[in-house]
C-alpha cells in the first residue's frame, strides 16, 4: 500500500523479443528515472526497463522527505568512512535537492513540493545521548543546524536543518516520464535483467530469455542483479552524466 502510487497510471509493454538500443537504464525508481531524463535532456537515446511497474520499488513507498537529514547518519559516516566523504555525502544531498527544485521550476511540475524544516528529535535519556554525538558531527563537518524544542512530543533535545523539502515523488517522477517519451525515449515495465554479458557488444539478458544488446548499460536496480568482477563509480555530476 503506498499513497504516492495511486496517482500513477501508467502502462507500458515487457520486452518480448531480441532488440538493439543505445542508452539502456535498469531500474525505473527515481535514480534511474533521474538518469533516463538527464541523458534524454542531452540527445540521447534512451531505454529504460523495469522488473516491475514503473517507480514501483522503493521509490513509491518513500517518506518523501527531500532531506540532508536522515536520521543518525553523519557520526556513523565520519567514524566509518572518514570526515571528507562524510562531508561529500552532505553535499551531495544538498546537490540533489536544488537539482529536484530546480527541475521542477524549470518544467512547472505539480508535485505539492513544500520547503520544511528536517527536525531529529530524542525523547529519552539514551537518544539524547546521541543527538549529542550526531551534533558533533554537524560541527566536524560543518553542517549547518539549529537547537529547536518539539512540545507536542516532549522533545529532550532536537536538531533542525531548515530549508528543506517534500513532494509527491510519483507526480514528480510521472513528469520526468512524460520528458523522457516526448523526446523518444522508450519505457518497458515487467522486463526483468538477469545477466550482462560483455562480449563484443553488451548484452543485456532477460528472464524471458530475450536479450538487449546496447551500447552502455546503467545499473539503478537498487539491488544488484549482476555480479561485476568490480564496481567503478565515475564522478558523475547530475547535471552531465555523459
Ligand atoms: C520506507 C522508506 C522510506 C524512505 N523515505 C525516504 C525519504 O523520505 N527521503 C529520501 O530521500 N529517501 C527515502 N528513502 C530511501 C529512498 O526511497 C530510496 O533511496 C530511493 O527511492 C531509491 O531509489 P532507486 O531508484 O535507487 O531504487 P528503487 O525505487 O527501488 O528502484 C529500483 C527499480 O529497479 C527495478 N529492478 C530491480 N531489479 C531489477 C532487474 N533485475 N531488472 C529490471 N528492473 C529491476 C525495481 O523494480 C525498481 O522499480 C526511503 C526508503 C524506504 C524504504
Amino acid at each position: 500500500m503506498s499513497i504516492w502510487l495511486d496517482e500513477h497510471e501508467h502502462s507500458y509493454q515487457k520486452v518480448e523479443s531480441d532488440i538493439e538500443v543505445d542508452h539502456l537504464i535498469v531500474g525505473a525508481g527515481i535514480t534511474g528515472i533521474t538518469l533516463a531524463y538527464l541523458l534524454s535532456k542531452k540527445g540521447k537515446s534512451v531505454t529504460l526497463i523495469d522488473a516491475n511497474r514503473l517507480m514501483n520499488g522503493t521509490t513509491g513507498h518513500t517518506t518523501a522527505k527531500i532531506t540532508a537529514q536522515h536520521a543518525l547518519i553523519y557520526d556513523e559516516f565520519k567514524s566509518n568512512i572518514g570526515k571528507s566523504n562524510a562531508r561529500i555525502h552532505y553535499e551531495g544531498a544538498v546537490d540533489a535537492a536544488k537539482h529536484i527544485q530546480s527541475t521542477i521550476q524549470e518544467l512547472a511540475i505539480d508535485c505539492d513540493y513544500e520547503k520544511k524544516d528536517s527536525i531529529l528529535y530524542a525523547t529519552s535519556d539514551r537518544y539524547v545521548q546521541k543527538l549529542e554525538q550526531e551534533e558533533k558531527a554537524y560541527d566536524a563537518l560543518n553542517i549547518p543546524y539549529e537547537h529547536t524544542q518539539i512540545d507536542m512530543l516532549s522533545s529532550k533535545k532536537a536538531l533542525k536543518m531548515a530549508n528543506q523539502a517534500e513532494m509527491h515523488p510519483t507526480k514528480y517522477l510521472s513528469a520526468l516520464v512524460h520528458e523522457i517519451t516526448r523526446a523518444g525515449g522508450t519505457i518497458y515495465e515487467n522486463t526483468v535483467a538477469v545477466n550482462i554479458n560483455h562480449g563484443e557488444q553488451t548484452v543485456v539478458e532477460t528472464s524471458d530469455g530475450n536479450q538487449i544488446t546496447c551500447s552502455n548499460v546503467y545499473i539503478c536496480s537498487h539491488f544488484p542483479f549482476y555480479e561485476a568482477v568490480i564496481f567503478i563509480f565515475p564522478d558523475l555530476p547530475l547535471n552531465d552524466p555523459t
